[in-house]
């Protein structure tokens, strides 16, 4: 692999001994390690200035396009610790591609493919002491991003651009863990359209969907479901995980790419179905069929699949008017399977047929 990115080392890491408390409970994106992998890009210069170094503030011109216009997108990959203490990345590359097909929705300029996954492996080889110890639940969540920079108020493309990596010690996401969440299926707000920017993982998408989120926590549910804004009504994803159905004749059922992120967790879930003796569908689902699916039995588990919460059990969701919930309310069987299976292959406890680790 290039050696890009060059490393200038912290003058003042944090001390083992703080940094060993903040690991023994990291919670979720609330600590950082201290390097972050950056560079720049312009017109004539092309990416340049690639480094890890030392976290610092990100001094921005208050005219920086991506205060304006939002021109910005990010990534999240995850770094895992074996029990013989190596420390592996779960398919940085799908990232890298999704992170390329990002940028040229966002007209922002296109980060090599390979670039992507060094500056990834170059953070974590740097802040390695901050991949928590082995235990099969924790690790290092890594966070890629990319913004316009460049000081001008016309709504054009930038023309400086930053690139930067930083990265968080991270548990659980939910603090329900793999208990279960409930969605909350709005009618208020939707996503993304045709032609907008739900396949992309770009800010914008994530600022819109806060007022839903709220609306969701008002009535007592973690999470949203989004429906398709046309009168088809069909499922789409919810905040930050795509969507899964099990019906009861052993089908796994996801919502088609499109107007959705093409999620790395979710690719790998459809991989692995088959392998607990489950059909992988990716087709359209409408919020009636859902519902009455669950009503008459023929779905028998939900559950949502994302990097930061891995897969989790969806229990029930509720709409204006209704409430339901999915099977007996508990997490499936297969959900639980599948669950299983992914992170034993994180953490190394499963083989790895499908070569999806890469080591650090
Ligand atoms: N949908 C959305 C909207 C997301 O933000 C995420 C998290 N990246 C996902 C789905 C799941 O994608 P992945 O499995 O790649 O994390």
């Amino acid at each position: 692999m290039r050696a890009e990115f060059q490393f200038h080392p912290a003058e003042r890491p944090l001390p083992d001994d703080e940094r060993e408390k903040i690991l023994a409970d990291p919670g979720f994106g609330r600590h950082f390690t201290d390097h972050m992998a950056s560079a720049t890009w312009t017109p004539d210069a092309g990416w340049h200035d690639l480094r890890v170094a030392a976290l610092a503030p990100v001094t921005l011109h208050p005219a920086a396009a991506v205060l304006h216009y939002a021109q910005e997108i990010f990534e999240g990959v995850k770094a895992f610790r074996h029990a013989d203490g190596s420390v592996w990345l779960f398919r940085p590359e799908l990232n890298a591609r999704r992170f390329a097909h990002s940028a040229r929705r966002l007209a922002l300029p296109v980060l090599d493919e390979e670039l992507f996954v060094e500056s990834v492996t170059a953070l974590v080889r740097a802040d390695r002491s901050w991949v928590p110890p082995y235990d099969g639940e924790r690790s290092l969540y890594v966070r890629p991003y990319m913004f316009g920079s460049e000081a001008f108020l016309g709504v054009r493309p930038a023309a400086e651009v930053r690139y930067g990596v930083i990265a968080s010690p991270a548990a659980a996401y939910f603090a329900a863990g793999s208990g279960g969440v409930t969605l909350w299926v709005s009618e208020n707000y939707t996503r993304a359209a045709r032609g907008g920017t739900g396949a992309a993982k770009c800010g914008g998408n994530y600022a819109s969907s806060l007022a839903a989120q709220v609306e969701a926590a008002e009535h007592g549910c973690d999470q949203v479901l989004y429906l398709s804004g046309d009168e088809h009504r069909h499922l789409e994803e919810s905040g930050t995980m795509n969507l899964f159905l099990v019906t009861a004749d052993r089908e796994v059922v996801t919502p088609c790419l499109g107007t959705i992120l093409d999620g790395v967790t979710r690719t790998s879930v459809l991989d692995l179905a088959v392998e607990h003796g489950l059909k992988a569908v990716e087709r359209q689902v409408g919020i009636d069929e859902l519902r009455a699916g669950c009503a008459d039995g023929s779905i028998v588990e939900m559950f949502a699949a994302g990097t930061a919460a891995v897969i989790t059990p969806i229990v029930g969701f509720k709409g204006n008017g209704y409430e339901q919930v999915v099977a007996d309310g508990r997490p499936g069987a297969a959900t639980l399977d599948i669950r299983r299976h992914i992170v034993d292959i994180q953490y190394g406890r499963a083989a790895d047929t499908h070569n999806w680790l890469r080591r650090v």
